[in-house]
């Protein structure tokens, strides 16, 4: 049976290439009717950022990418904090204590910062000189009884560590050639990442281990240590870097690819899960901008995947949220839902402005949102706040109908223009008004063009925008009236 783990350290707030690799773990154990499973590794105690693993599940539990087993749910393999299993890693340890696999260390940090410098100058890579695998049990002993702080590192042989991996295909690094004997446990008694991570994989009966590339080099290490215990690796599939638009490397800290502040910012769940799925492959056929997760479920393909980098294109979110929110609104519990999110944002917006009940009518905040995303008006529902679309809220202030931007259409032929919109219908047929309009424009002797500018200066203060049909459409005709019959005074 497929188990997977998604298994952040809590060092800070879940970002897309995060989110990418939680996803495709889902995905894969769904397609398998297998187990995804939440695990925290937390045994980095100085880089453990507060409220970091609540933001983690609750970012999934919003996705829907709901962990079979995790910290909050429990399950048969627990507990899901690694700093909660540390006896587990203290009696691992000591199987490869006494198997002759791990050694105690009491090289002093002075001495190893020595080496490192030491290479530094040498234009070499640092590695530990492996010292302490050469003490004596008597020696160590004694150590242990003057009560020297030391550590605890695995020996890395030379031996066959290659493996394949699902996605990068062979893979042919000896760690032992390159490194030294890496640290497992530390004086603090908490385990390092190689062999917690290891421990782990193994005891909670992990199958695949889906992870960024970043940990492809580490891989052979991790399979050293499996041969150590007598253990059957994981198959594993390394998932591509994701780059910047730019090619930089992406960073944790990037507020702009925070999940939250992506919520934030308006963009739904469904979108941001597909936006992730385009990122850099994964899906045998070219899916279109959004599918459910369900589809993608159906249609994920783990050998698929690119092993080259990718990048970001952040113009793409923007289209695939335009998509949600026309899907959204064609189901009425979502639709309604919509609603509610854009009365907040305009009650926020007008918090200090007198609020004109009708904008808040449930009818009109409907229109306003299959207008705006059916003729792409805007991204997210926030865009709705912004000045450009102040009309929708609040009619032009009397004082801006002086700056009609120099086209003004004043007395009788006022008159007239309000009355042709006036004996219009709502639902009214807007080339139908278009003719009337022109029909108006050469009676009074004016350009077509200057009838609409006045009409969208009058109605909007705007210069440039909407169709003007659109405007009146959306406002309505007793509101277009409404707001011509003001410029008159
Ligand atoms: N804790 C590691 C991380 O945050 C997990 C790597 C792995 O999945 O093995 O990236």
């Amino acid at each position: 049976t497929v188990r997977v783990r998604f298994a952040p350290s809590p060092t800070g707030f879940l970002h897309l290439g995060g989110l990418r690799t939680a996803l495709y773990n889902f995905l894969f154990a769904q397609q398998n009717k297998g187990s995804f499973i939440l695990r925290i590794e937390d045994t980095d105690r100085k880089r453990i950022v507060p409220g970091a693993v609540e933001a983690i599940e609750r970012v999934l539990t919003k996705l829907q990418l709901i962990p079979k087993e995790s910290p909050g749910n429990g399950g048969d393999y627990g507990p899901y904090f690694q700093s909660q299993r540390l006896d587990l890693y203290r009696s691992n340890l000591d199987t490869l204590l006494k198997n002759g696999n791990a050694y105690a260390c009491f090289c002093s940090p002075t001495r190893l910062d020595l080496i490192r410098k030491d290479a530094i100058r040498r234009r070499e890579v640092p590695k530990y000189d492996n010292k302490c695998r050469n003490l004596s049990r008597k020696q160590v002993e004694e150590k242990i009884r003057q009560g020297l702080s030391h550590c605890y590192r695995f020996v890395l042989r030379s031996e066959e560590s290659n493996f394949r991996d699902l996605v990068y295909g062979p893979y042919d690094y000896n760690p032992a050639a390159h490194e030294g004997d890496p640290v497992i446990m530390k004086e603090d008694g908490y385990p390092t990442y190689h062999f917690a991570n290891v421990v782990d994989d193994h005891l909670m009966d992990i199958s695949h281990v889906l992870r960024g590339e970043e940990w492809l080099i580490s891989t052979p290490k991790h399979i050293l240590m499996y041969k150590a215990f007598g253990w059957t690796p994981p198959r594993y599939a390394h998932l591509p870097l994701i780059l910047n638009k730019d090619g930089s490397k992406l960073s944790k800290r990037q507020d702009d690819l925070r999940v939250e502040s992506l919520f934030s910012k308006g963009f739904y769940p469904l979108t941001i899960l597909n936006f992730v799925t385009k990122i850099g492959g994964g899906f045998d056929e070219k899916l279109d901008d959004l599918v459910s997760l369900d589809e993608l479920v159906d249609k994920f393909n783990l050998t698929s995947l690119n092993s080259s980098s990718c990048r970001l294109d952040m113009n793409r979110l923007d289209l695939i949220n335009q998509l949600e929110i026309k899907r959204r609104a064609k189901y009425p519990l979502e639709e309604k839902m919509l609603i509610d999110e854009l009365k907040d944002i305009v009650l926020k917006r007008l918090l200090d402005n007198k609020i004109d009940k009708r904008v808040l009518s449930e009818e009109y905040i409907r229109r306003v949102i299959h207008w705006a995303s059916s003729e792409s008006r805007i991204v997210t529902l926030k865009d709705l706040a912004s000045s450009d679309f102040s009309y929708l809220w609040e009619p032009p202030t009397e004082t801006s109908f002086n700056s009609l931007h120099g086209f003004n259409i004043k007395g009788r032929s006022l008159d007239d223009l309000i009355s042709i919109i006036g004996s219009s219908n709502e639902g009214f047929d807007r080339s139908e008004l278009t003719k009337q309009l022109k029909a108006f424009a050469k009676k009074e002797n004016v350009p077509f063009p200057v009838v609409m500018k006045f009409l969208r200066g009058s109605l909007s203060n705007l210069k440039e925008g909407p169709s003007v049909g659109e405007m009146i459409e959306v406002l309505g005709i007793k509101e277009t009236v409404s707001r011509l019959s003001k410029v008159k005074k």
